[in-house]
């Protein structure tokens, strides 16, 4: 029988990945985003997610969740700007601008979808964007949907930055300036405050993803503008509460006329269906948790010291050498080869633990790693039992 089949190329594609070692299957959870868990029916320590702060598993989230969908129902039913607007949306975006001490909060569906709709929206293509050459996926794609001039700048380097503002100083087009507040796959933390400086000398509009730091750093995890005390300098704010805040959505903090610019302009917002009632209301729920138990984050960056301490003393290369030195939760293992990374993680599963090898094209080739993420729920038993768990492997495989 001949079917008809115009997609044999991804097919081929796939077979590459295969043979080139980096083909996966996803890992499938079969219970709660907890520090040790099940993933394909084995369990495992979990080293892989952005539950920060446990909060996903908060019995205070999970019941916000429950009381919000009996009262409000399972679904918004609309987009934003036509019926989806729920008191509960507004509730949550006035708490976080009260909380990131700005004047307004808009959420969208996902942190990707903040970062891709803002910068999509409020750039047009007489701009200019200078973006930190490890800046996220969502922002390269605002930043290609915008149509604007597109200025990479080496990791952090706030010399290189200048010297490109300097180029198009004269143009008439706007600049934006933006950068992660912390970089997600080698744990360590943008300068904002220089970056800022910058903006300010040169009249540049000042952005910030704040994906990994919400939550994580600043006052009850303010993030990186709490962090460098930059309050006030920096027009646009990203956050997500996907990842330590527990929940799902992304949010952006600036002035009024930001936020109602993006109701009027920003696509996600726009064209794309609110969050279900349970969404916002177990976000509120996480931001009196931030403020109530502040001992989250104190285990947070303890369980972090501890086993960053463990990882250099096992010996491994964890970053400061061919990439950028952690200073976050984010750890990073080097090992380099894209193909061996991925089997030293699924050699590490067999032996119980789950860390999520990050090869090319999310990381540059040549510098594949492992990831770990700790949380505050760690035991240090469970991370010294991790740390055992690598050094066997890695031994076995010979990485280490
Ligand atoms: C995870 C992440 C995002 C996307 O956030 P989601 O809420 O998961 O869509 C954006 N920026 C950075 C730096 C991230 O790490």
């Amino acid at each position: 029988m001949s079917q008809r089949n115009q997609l044999t190329y991804l097919t081929d594609q796939l077979n590459a990945m295969r043979e080139a070692g980096t083909h996966f299957g996803l890992r499938v959870l079969d219970d709660q985003q907890a520090p040790v868990c099940h993933y394909d029916g084995k369990e495992v320590i979990n080293l892989a997610s952005n539950n920060y702060l446990g909060l996903a598993n908060h019995p205070k989230l999970i019941e916000a969740a429950v009381e919000a969908t009996k009262t409000y129902g399972a679904g918004s039913g609309a987009v934003r700007t036509i019926a989806g607007t729920m008191k509960l949306h507004m509730q949550l975006e006035e708490r976080i601008a009260a909380f990131k001490n700005v004047e307004a909060c808009v959420v969208f569906q996902s942190g990707f979808a903040a970062n891709a709709g803002t910068v999509s929206a409020i750039l047009g293509k007489e701009d200019f964007i200078l973006s930190d050459e490890l800046n996220h996926a969502s922002i390269i794609d605002g930043a290609r949907l915008s149509r604007a001039k597109i200025k990479v700048f080496r990791h952090k380097d706030v010399a290189h930055c200048e010297e490109l503002l300097n180029e198009v100083k004269d143009e008439p087009g706007r600049k934006l300036i933006i950068t992660d507040g912390v970089f997600s796959m080698d744990g360590d933390i943008g300068p904002v405050d220089k970056l800022a400086d910058l903006a300010e000398k040169y009249g540049a509009i000042m952005m910030v993803d704040d994906a990994h730091a919400s939550g994580v750093l600043g006052r009850q995890g303010r993030g990186s503008i709490d962090h460098f005390h930059q309050h006030g300098r920096v027009d646009i704010q990203v956050g997500t509460l996907s990842k330590a805040i527990g929940s799902l959505g992304g949010y952006v903090c600036g002035s009024k006329d930001l936020i109602d610019f993006l109701y009027h302009r920003a696509r996600p917002f726009l064209f794309s269906t609110s969050h279900p009632p349970s969404v916002p209301a177990s976000c509120l729920a996480a931001f009196d948790i931030l403020e109530s138990e502040p001992d989250r984050m104190e285990r947070l960056w303890n369980n972090t010291k501890t086993f960053k301490a463990m990882l250099e003393s096992a010996g491994f290369d964890i970053g400061g050498n061919i990439t950028p030195a952690s200073e976050t939760p984010i750890l990073p293992i080097i090992i380099g080869d894209s193909a061996k990374t991925a089997e030293f993680s699924r050699v590490l599963f067999d032996a119980g633990l789950m860390a999520t090898a990050i090869t090319f094209p999310t990381v540059p080739q040549g510098k594949a790693r492992i990831r770990t993420i700790v949380t505050s729920e760690h035991k240090p038993e469970t991370l010294a039992r991790a740390a055992e768990i690598l050094t066997t492997s890695a031994k076995k495989l010979g990485v280490l």
